[in-house]
């Protein structure tokens, strides 16, 4: 198959859907690989990397586009990149169709094949292509707060692990899913004292086993969490409500109970923002200060570091992408009824359930 990679082309995405690693394994299957010049600089893969591997190197979008049979990306296709997409032509990216109609009738009018990488599910009942960014995004987190935790950056300038005679920061992770893991490993790591907070005890149990005595759990309730947030010199916002805006566990009148230059971490900021006082923010401009307790809204927060992001999910997709390759993707969802959860849109028909009732589009 002629599988086709362009640059990114959304604003500060650096990421790149096909990893030279990736590449080189399709190669070595038979696959014809086309990527765009400078496709892969921001990842820092160059396309002497991809050439080495067996690719060609495309000029333009424009020349991936009308050549490839299945088009690989990162983010959803921008209004230029869908004017380019056709009929029989795979996609393969994260979408996000649901809150995004424009974007949805691009696709159903190009009569594109499309499968979205978030919803793809695995045999846990997990979503194995958001996975990797989640984790990204939690280990990222205790590093970002811990830098807005320094008193240039308005922070109330406590260190993560403390030193001898001198106690670390009391860091709170509010959801104790993937990210808050993530975010719990680092901050254990980094000599934090650390307490996680979820609604679900079964997943306090499995935390509490894994980390053995290394942090506290705690159940998830308004009281507990106006009571924590008192002593904490962090907290990370890590809670998913699947196919709902994240909920507000933090109020605004709230934040007067909290240390100055406290630090916020909302990593839910994508859903909404599990603080009342969220609004997202960008790597280039990433905190602000409401009542004196610095906020981190950064809604991409793999983005900062694009290598490694880029890395973990080439990881992920590498089978699926492979799967569709070889295969075809008709032989290729009938045998993988997980694949098959991200089939989006096919020949001008919407296939996702969940997407035509967010969007009134039969489906
Ligand atoms: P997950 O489903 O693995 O974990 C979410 C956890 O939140 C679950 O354990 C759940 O029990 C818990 N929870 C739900 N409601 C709660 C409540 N009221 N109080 C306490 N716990 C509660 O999800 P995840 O992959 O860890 O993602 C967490 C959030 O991070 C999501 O909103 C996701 O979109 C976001 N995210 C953001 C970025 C970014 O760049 N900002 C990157 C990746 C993920």
């Amino acid at each position: 198959m002629k599988i086709g990679c362009p640059k990114e082309i959304k604003p500060q995405e650096f990421r790149v859907g096909l990893t030279p690693a990736a590449t080189a394994e399709a190669v070595l299957r038979g696959h014809e690989v086309i990527i765009e010049t400078e496709a892969g600089t921001g990842s820092g893969f160059t396309d002497e990397d991809y050439i080495a591997v067996g690719a060609r190197i495309a000029g333009t979008a424009k020349d991936v586009f009308e050549q490839a049979e299945m088009i690989v990306k990162v983010k959803e296709p921008q209004p230029i990149e869908r004017k380019m997409l056709r009929e029989g032509q795979l996609l393969f990216t994260y979408l996000h169709l649901a809150p995004d109609r424009a974007q949805t009738e691009d696709l159903l009018a190009s009569g594109v094949t499309s499968i979205a990488y978030e919803t793809v599910t695995d045999s846990r009942g997990g979503l194995p292509l958001l996975a990797p960014m989640s984790e990204v995004a939690g280990r990222l987190a205790p590093q970002v707060g811990s830098w807005a935790l320094q008193k240039a950056n308005g922070g109330r300038g406590v260190l993560m692990g403390g030193v001898p005679g001198v106690r670390p920061a009391n860091v709170v992770i509010i959801g104790g899913g993937v990210v808050g893991a993530a975010a719990a490993r680092v901050a254990v790591g980094m000599g934090a004292n650390v307490t996680v907070m979820d609604r679900s005890v079964p997943r306090l149990s499995y935390l509490d086993d894994v980390f053995m005595g290394k942090l506290t759990t705690q159940y998830a309730n308004a009281a507990t969490t106006a009571e924590l947030i008192q002593t904490a010199d962090m907290v990370i916002g890590a809670v998913l409500v699947p196919g709902a805006a994240a909920p507000k566990l933090i109020t605004r009148e709230q934040l007067s109970t909290m240390h100055p230059g406290a630090v916020l971490v909302d990593v839910a900021i994508d859903q909404g923002g599990c603080f009342e006082t969220s609004r997202a923010t960008t790597h280039q401009d990433p905190i602000y200060e409401v009542e004196g307790v610095v906020h981190y809204c950064v809604a991409n927060m793999p983005g900062a570091v694009a290598r490694t992001s880029t890395q973990a999910l080439g990881n992920a997709t590498q089978p699926f992408l492979l799967a569709l390759a070889d295969k075809g993707w008709r032989q290729a969802i009938s045998d993988d009824p997980h694949l098959r959860a991200g089939l989006s849109t096919h020949q001008g028909k919407l296939t996702s359930l969940p997407v035509g009732e967010a969007l009134g589009i039969d489906a």
